[in-house]
Order: structure tokens, then C-alpha cells, then sequence
């Protein structure tokens, strides 16, 4: 973290522990899963301790997704699995993190005003593995240069998954199905995804399975559990149709990247979409949602202070609503929107000028559309 203090007790050689560390040292269980990435974290580490679930074991899912691990030492037994979120920060001041398994999901450029580089930022994530060795795997994205180029200092056993089946992947998408093949499997085996909209997530699924495969869970467990995940709130969560409108709450799309994934997912809907942007602006403006805004959307409503840089940066694309509150936001489309049609929050923008979190963001959204007719 670049917190001064931190910077001071640095530079004068003091050792900095990350929570994470600190709270692993106090831990029983040795069975860690890491899981790390720009997307899909807490939608992958929330699938992984699903299917450990379903296979009957005593799981634990913390970190980033929300309850950080020091919090749960006492509760974690010999035996135990802990699936941890690990985001970057978290990372950057880990030096002897060695998971069981991990897996690097996808690295775009988010959080680099935070990390001061792209190379920084990927080095954070490379610590997730820096300490495993054969007897540990490394889930990876093959179709993501970025981490392949990442694999290449990864001492770990790897396996790749990629959508499209590809030569030396272990999991792919295909006929409708998953199909995995682990080193040593004389063939494929498949099975049904979860219910979860989108083609990211088919790649969080097949991260998900490979964790687990690697840890010798049952192919079946895996199935049961991608039979009955709901998804995880936030993420292109399907809410209560408003006025004949298709609702959907994506709040955690905090960057143009997340936008981009929610845009595609839902692009093969017959309704247009009214597509609620907007928050605390991120480097990089908006002019990378054009294309799929000017083919998916019928307005934009803008809120927050990123409202006139959207305003510039999608123009000629779709009719633009500066709309600066939720609230209003959600009265324009319920008045422009026809049935039939989708209403979707997803603001590829960082919600705390207006709240104090996305998740407060989310929850608002939801409860202006239960407040309407
Ligand atoms: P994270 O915890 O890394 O922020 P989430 O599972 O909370 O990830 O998903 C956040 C958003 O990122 C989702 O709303 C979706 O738009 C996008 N997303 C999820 N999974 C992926 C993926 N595998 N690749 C790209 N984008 C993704």
C-alpha cells in the first residue's frame, strides 16, 4: 500500500505483513485456494466453496469478497478449505503466501493509479504463486496474453482453461457444455455450467472446476453445485421486473471492463437496453463502451460526477439523459422504457461521490424499483 507509514516503516527496514499473512500464520486449515484476478474474483471464489460444499468438506470463503480472514481464525478446524479472494493490495505484502491452488483469472488495467504501473500491478498478482512448486497447481486463462505471459515465471503445475477449445487447455466451452480434460485423462468429460448470464462467467465456472479437480473433488459435486448457484448479488443480478422492464443489478461494474462484460452478456436480448452509467469516473474514459453501446442501448442515464465525460465520450452512440441521482435515474427509464425492454445498472464507474459503496449503490437501486408501481 503506499499509505505513508507504510512507506517510512519500509524504508527503514521494518517487515510490513498483509492482513492476510498475518491471519494465514494463526490458521489451522493448510488446504488454501487462492483466487486472484482484475474480474471474477468473488464470483469464482464463491463458486469454488460451493462445490467444496458439495463435496461435503468444511469451506470457508474470505478475504476481498467480504469477511477478511483474521476475522474467522478461530473458526477455521484442521481440515478445513479456505477459498480466499485475494485482490492485488493484499498481495503486494505477501512474501510467504503458498496456496494449495490458485488461480489468475484475467489482468486488465484497473487499480494502476494505485499500483503506479502496469508491471507493478501484474508483479502483485505473481506473488499469488511466487512460493508454489510442483506439488501446488495454477489455474490459468490461456486466452488472456497477459497472464500467459504471467504463467511463464509460475513454478506450479498449470492448468489452462479457455472458452474456445485450444491446444493444451484443460477446460473449455463447447456444444453447450464445459468439458474438462486433466493431464493424464484419456478424454473429455462435461458437464452443464451454472445459470449465470455470460460468457465470463462460463470462464469463472471452469476456473471453479479446475480448483477443484485439482484438489480431487468429485466431477459430480462440481455439477450439484453449478446446479443450484444463484449467483452472487451485484452481478448481473436479475431483480423484480419494474413496469414490464427486465431489471438488472450490476453495481459492481466499477470500470469500463465490467460494463464491456455486462454489455456483451445481455446483447443477445430481443428488448434494447437503458443503461444507467456513471459514479466516480476511473482514468480511461468511456469511448471503449461505444460500439456496443450504439448496437445494445437505447439511452444512457448519467449520474454522478462522471456524468459529463460520459456525455462526451459516447457521443453520436445513444441518446445521453444527464440525470446526476439514482433516483432519477431510475423515474427517466421507468418513463422512456417499453416492455420488453431491460434496465440495467452497470456504471463503469466507482459509486462512493454518491455512496458509501457499491454495494450501497446496489441496494438503493433495488429498493427505488421496489418503491415503484
Ligand atoms: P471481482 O471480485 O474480481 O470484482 P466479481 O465476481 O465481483 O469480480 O465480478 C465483478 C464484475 O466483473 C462482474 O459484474 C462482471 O461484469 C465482471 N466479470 C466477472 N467475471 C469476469 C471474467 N471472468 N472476465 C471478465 N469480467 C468478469
Amino acid at each position: 500500500s503506499r499509505a505513508p507509514i507504510l512507506g517510512r516503516l519500509k524504508s527503514a527496514g521494518i517487515p510490513v505483513f498483509s492482513e492476510l499473512e498475518v491471519a494465514l500464520s494463526f490458521c489451522k486449515a493448510r488446504e488454501v485456494i487462492a483466487v486472484t484476478g482484475t474480474n471474477g474474483k468473488t464470483t469464482t471464489t464463491a463458486l469454488t466453496a460451493a462445490v467444496f460444499k458439495a463435496a461435503r468438506r468444511r469451506v470457508h470463503a474470505l478475504g476481498n469478497i467480504g469477511t477478511p480472514l483474521s476475522q474467522c481464525v478461530r473458526a477455521v478446524r484442521p481440515g478445513d478449505v479456505l477459498v480466499l479472494e485475494v485482490s492485488s493490495y493484499q498481495l503486494e505484502d505477501s512474501r510467504f503466501l503458498r496456496p494449495a491452488a490458485a488461480a489468475i483469472l484475467n489482468i486488465t488495467s484497473d487499480h494502476i493509479d494505485h499500483h503506479g504501473s502496469m508491471a507493478a500491478y501484474m508483479a502483485a498478482k505473481a506473488r499469488v504463486f511466487r512460493r508454489m512448486d510442483r506439488s501446488g497447481v495454477c489455474v490459468l486463462n490461456a486466452s488472456d496474453p497477459l497472464v500467459v505471459g504471467l504463467s511463464r515465471g509460475c513454478g506450479a503445475r498449470k492448468l489452462f482453461f479457455s472458452l474456445r477449445p485450444t491446444e493444451g487447455s484443460c477446460a473449455w466451452f463447447e456444444g453447450g457444455k464445459l468439458r474438462v480434460q486433466l493431464p493424464g485423462d484419456k478424454k473429455p468429460r462435461s458437464l452443464s455450467a451454472p445459470r449465470l448470464p455470460g460468457e465470463h462467467n462460463i470462464e469463472n465456472a471452469m476456473a471453479a472446476t479446475l480448483l477443484a479437480l485439482s484438489r480431487k473433488v468429485d466431477l459430480k459435486a462440481v455439477e450439484r453445485a453449478f446446479k443450484s448457484f444463484q449467483g452472487v448479488e451485484h452481478r448481473l443480478e436479475d431483480c423484480p421486473k419494474a413496469k414490464g422492464l427486465f431489471c438488472i443489478n450490476d453495481s459492481k461494474a466499477t470500470n469500463v471492463d465490467s460494463t464491456l462484460v455486462a454489455l456483451k452478456s445481455l446483447q443477445d436480448r430481443a428488448g434494447k437496453i437503458l443503461l444507467i452509467l456513471g459514479g466516480l469516473a476511473k482514468p480511461g474514459g468511456f469511448a471503449a463502451l461505444k460500439p456496443l453501446v450504439a448496437s445494445t442501448v437505447k439511452a444512457v442515464l448519467t449520474i454522478g460526477s462522471a456524468a459529463a465525460k460520459i456525455e462526451e465520450d459516447l457521443a453520436g452512440a445513444a441518446h445521453v439523459f444527464p440525470c446526476e441521482t439514482l433516483d432519477q435515474a431510475v423515474s427517466v427509464a421507468l418513463r422512456i422504457g417499453v416492455p420488453g425492454e431491460t434496465l440495467l445498472l452497470s456504471p463503469a464507474c466507482a459509486s462512493m461521490d454518491q455512496f458509501k459503496d457499491y454495494e450501497h449503490r446496489g441496494r438503493t437501486f433495488k429498493e427505488l424499483l421496489r418503491k415503484r408501481p
